[in-house]
């Protein structure tokens, strides 16, 4: 019998609620928050007051000048250019000409940075990445993946993450958060929120449509505003089968509907896992080795998203695991003629990496990968700009092009990226939401 007297001391006035979920999200994200925001960021608003949308600061005024502007929507470039970034959007980007108003505008205070020989483009995309902690974040941003899509994190870190960009600018990518995996097995997943209790029942596989829309729905209640799910099991794992099928169409379905508009990226493996989910109305196929050419047909006709992780199923045959190096070698030739397919078909291709903590690939990689497989230099860089701009829905903001008053992402390359997609991965300044994250000009 429990003899510690449960009536007296302090007792939790409520319950807990989606704020209280959330700061435990982003407690789990946080690791190393304290070394990474500049001093005073943390108690400039005061803890009394919940922040407020609106309440955001803006890094100073940016000049970049003197460099070839890329512009991955039309491919045009145009020299000696000059981009002015303030208030956290781009001020003016052109020619010397169109851009001498709000040069001088942005003032003698503005940071310049002297960008002659080198290219300056629209931060990139990265349509798939598990970034769970601050320091992920940090590692997506030097690569100059400035805005992300999830395909989910454990504790809805990514729900915390995304909201760091309007407090902290610069310390995060513009998130697309997934939340958790609607996927059979949460684990422990399950303690990170009361609310998926009922789930834990019998700790059985979340099969059943009504536990799938259920868990879509939660995540969305936090904050999700993509959803992640999956047709068959992980290529990279040695003791899984990702020909199986683990979700068909009706499962699928459920989650699409579920997820109410919120764009749904279905991992999928195998030509009928991929079948069912594009049926079902999924917004993008992620892997997507063994789609086959019925499946392409749909999917240019649906306008369904292909984000091929090229880069890192190749990758796969250099590991240290027999079962999974094999792989790597029969699915990298494969999913590279898919890739190529898919553009010829008229199939958005898309760049994501599958970047998971730590372990994060530079989004220019993927995309040079795919001009590799053939999709050209300008594909390859809308992959990464344009194309997951309108995946997302935040072409209008400006993301994947530099447009007066859109949003201030920019990075600065090494080598033209339209006459070698390598230079993509050659990046020497990051700027996110009007932060200089990295400079490596001086
Ligand atoms: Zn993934």
């Amino acid at each position: 019998m429990c003899e510690h007297d449960h009536t007296s001391g302090p007792v939790p006035s409520r319950p807990l609620e989606r704020r209280h979920v959330l700061a435990g999200a982003a407690a789990l994200a946080g690791l190393g928050l304290s070394s990474m925001l500049p001093a005073g960021a943390l108690a400039a608003e005061p803890v009394s007051q919940p922040l407020q949308r609106g309440k955001g600061r803006h890094p100073g005024a940016v000049i970049i000048e003197g460099g070839t502007l890329i512009d991955p929507g039309t491919g045009h470039a145009t020299e000696d250019s000059v981009v002015v970034l303030g208030d956290g959007v781009v001020q003016a980007a052109g020619t010397r000409d169109d851009t001498r108003k709000a040069v001088r505008e942005a003032g003698a205070k503005a940071i310049r940075i002297n960008a002659h020989g080198k290219f300056i483009l629209p931060g990139f995309v990265d349509a798939h990445v598990h970034a769970q902690a601050f320091e992920d974040a940090a590692l997506i941003l030097s690569h100059g993946a400035t805005t992300v899509r999830s395909g989910s994190s454990s504790f809805y870190q990514d729900i915390a993450l995304a909201r760091v960009p309007h407090f902290a600018p610069g310390l995060a990518p513009r998130m697309h958060a997934a939340g958790l995996f609607v996927s059979p097995d949460q684990g422990d997943s399950i303690l990170a929120d009361p609310d998926l209790a009922p789930l834990a029942a019998e700790r059985r596989q979340l099969t059943d449509p009504k536990d799938l829309a259920y868990l879509t729905r939660v995540n969305i209640s936090r904050g999700a505003t993509v959803i992640k799910t999956r047709a068959n099991p992980r290529a990279g794992i040695p003791e899984q089968d990702p020909l199986e099928l683990v979700y068909d169409k009706e499962q699928l379905s459920a989650i699409v509907h579920a997820a109410k508009g919120a764009g749904v990226l279905c991992h999928g493996y195998s030509a009928k896992g991929i079948a069912g989910a594009v049926a079902a109305g999924v917004k993008s196929i992620e892997h997507g080795v063994f789609v086959d050419e019925q499946a392409l047909a749909n999917m240019a006709r649906r306008g369904t998203y292909f984000t091929p992780t090229l880069f890192g199923i190749t990758g796969m045959a250099n590991s240290g695991n027999p079962v999974l190096a094999e792989r790597g070698r029969e699915y990298g030739p494969v999913l590279a003629a898919a890739a190529r397919a898919a553009s010829e078909l008229g199939v958005t291709v898309i760049g994501g990496t599958d970047s998971f903590g730590t372990d994060v690939t530079p989004i220019g990689d993927e995309a040079n990968a795919l001009a590799e497989a053939g999709l050209g230099n300008l594909t390859a860089l809308r992959s990464i700009t344009t194309a997951p701009a309108r995946l997302l829905g935040v072409e209008g903001k400006g993301v994947g092009r530099l447009v007066r008053n859109g949003v201030a992402d920019v990075v600065v390359l090494n080598r033209n990226p339209l006459e070698t997609a390598k230079a993509l991965s050659e990046v020497r300044v990051v700027i996110a939401q009007g932060a200089v994250v990295r400079n490596d000009l001086g």
